[in-house]
């Protein structure tokens, strides 16, 4: 069964009298909650947000059209929306939503496991979904829908035939994630890293890994938090807020410690196991799903035999191309740690020629010129062939700084840098393209694959 809540118990739970119940029993039954017009489904219950580009408001009518019969709104509509419609007026539509949703996970009694971190969230998210789709049925956060929308919208899609939910959980400031855990009550919570993605929000490392441990001074005090033990910062945070159960992994440190065997295969607890996803960052994401599978009871030597995993765009994406031609497709988002981690992925694809093309990491603020910097010192050592930089920001030049020695070009545009591609490729070549999601890398990719 999929959500569902009685009127009189929604109006009970938001504290909110219903303007009138328009002639709806006080059993009426909402099966579904949407905050969206354009998926909305007949019969679900309409919240209006407030969002900066848009007002829930002005769809209300929309909502109604489509087949709304109970909206939540911070206005009174009055006798506008016509007759059977029942309205709940709040202060905030916004808090209600969540409200709504911490109410149906309260009425859940599946594991529910909450991801954070700076890097590799989804990736995680996506890792522990499908090693537990191995037990049973996993609801899991859709996209990347991990915000103060997102995370009840995902709760409120968990229904009671489901047996685990993974809520991935992000934030752009401080006491956002601990809101998101209050909402949550994750039964886990793993945090996969601290790193500087973002910094420019929150000013130091320190802040930011304050900011994820929330998640665990959040959670009920009979969770368990699984963390990484080879992000220090993360590890000596967590330990001033969370003094429960706690399972540590790592390939260097921790009570769960891996050893890769070989770039495709990671041992952990004296089984052997094949790598889902390529690159060391993501045999520690694995890590960390291995550990959320061990704290529920299962048997690692399940996963002898592999595990597949789709993962949204713009990560870890491999393309084939004809004339012996790979590329590494990471253009869904970059900072210094992930950018590194990628860069480590190219210089250990075997081929003949390793060019990274690569653009700016954004919201690092005064630390920006420093970490761009840095990148290109990694390129460096990694003694990569070639590297491209797209130059929409003066401090993204610093990667080409970082890199001397390499054969660095900058380019202000994204035609120039396909051209120049096209020039250079030769067969057996391995090119990376890393950049934040705005920057649009992936028109690039796309533009120069229909090239080769
Ligand atoms: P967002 O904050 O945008 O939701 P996310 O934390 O969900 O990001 P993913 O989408 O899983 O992260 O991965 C983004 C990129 O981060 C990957 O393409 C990869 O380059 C890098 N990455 C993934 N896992 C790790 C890790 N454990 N350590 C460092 N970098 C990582
Ligand atoms: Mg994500």
């Amino acid at each position: 069964m999929p959500f569902s809540i009685s009127l009189s118990q929604l109006s009970e739970v938001l504290a909110a009298t219903p303007i009138n119940f328009a002639g709806l029993k006080n059993n009426y039954l909402i099966n579904d909650v949407s905050t969206d017009t354009r998926s909305i489904k007949p019969g679900a219950l309409f919240v209006a947000l407030r969002g900066s580009n848009f007002d829930g408001h002005e769809f209300v009518q929309a909502a109604v059209a489509k087949g709304t019969v109970v909206v939540v709104t911070e206005k009174d509509f009055g006798t506008e929306l016509g007759e059977g419609i029942a309205q709940l007026v709040v202060k905030n539509t916004l808090q209600a939503y969540q409200t709504i949703a911490h109410w149906w996970r309260n009425q859940l009694t599946i594991p529910v496991i909450a991801v954070t971190g700076s890097f590799g969230k989804t990736t995680t998210k996506e890792l522990i979904a499908s090693v537990l789709g191995t037990q049973g049925k996993v609801r899991k956060t859709q996209a990347n829908y991990n915000n103060e929308i997102g995370v009840p919208k995902t709760l409120l899609e968990i229904s009671l035939e489901d047996d685990f939910a993974v809520v991935e959980m992000a934030m752009r400031g401080r006491g956002e994630i601990a809101l998101l855990s209050q909402i949550s009550r994750p039964n886990i919570g793993v945090i996969t890293n601290v790193g500087t993605a973002h910094i420019g929000r929150l000013g130091s490392e320190e802040a930011i890994a304050q900011a994820k441990c929330e998640l665990l001074a959040e959670m009920p005090q009979d969770s368990m938090a699984i963390l990484n033990a080879d992000n220090q910062l993360l590890m000596a945070t967590a330990r001033q807020v969370w003094q429960g159960k706690t399972l540590t992994y790592g390939l260097e440190n921790g009570d769960f410690q891996g050893k890769l065997v070989d770039s495709q295969t990671i041992s952990i607890e004296g089984v052997s196991l094949p790598l889902p996803l390529p690159g060391r960052h993501n045999a520690q994401n694995y890590l960390a799903a291995l550990a959320v599978a061990k704290v529920l009871g299962i048997d690692l030597t399940q996963f002898s035999q592999g595990l597949t995993v789709q993962l949204p765009e713009g990560r870890a994406k491999r393309y084939d191309l004809p004339n012996d031609l790979v590329i590494l497709d990471e253009t869904y988002n970059a900072g210094l740690e992930s950018m590194v981690a990628a860069l480590h992925l190219l210089a250990q694809t075997p081929g003949k020629r390793h060019i990274a093309v690569l653009g700016t990491m954004k919201e690092l603020g005064d630390r920006s010129a420093q970490l761009h910097f840095q990148v290109g010192e990694k390129v460096k050592q990694l003694k990569l062939d070639n590297l491209l930089v797209l130059v929409d920001e003066p401090e993204t030049a610093e990667i080409a700084r970082g890199a001397v020695g390499i054969s660095a070009e900058c380019f202000t545009d994204r035609q120039a840098i396909v051209q120049r591609l096209k020039e250079l490729v030769q067969p057996g070549d391995r090119i990376l393209f890393k950049a934040s999601h705005s920057v649009a890398l992936d028109k690039v990719v796309n533009q120069f694959c229909q090239l080769v």
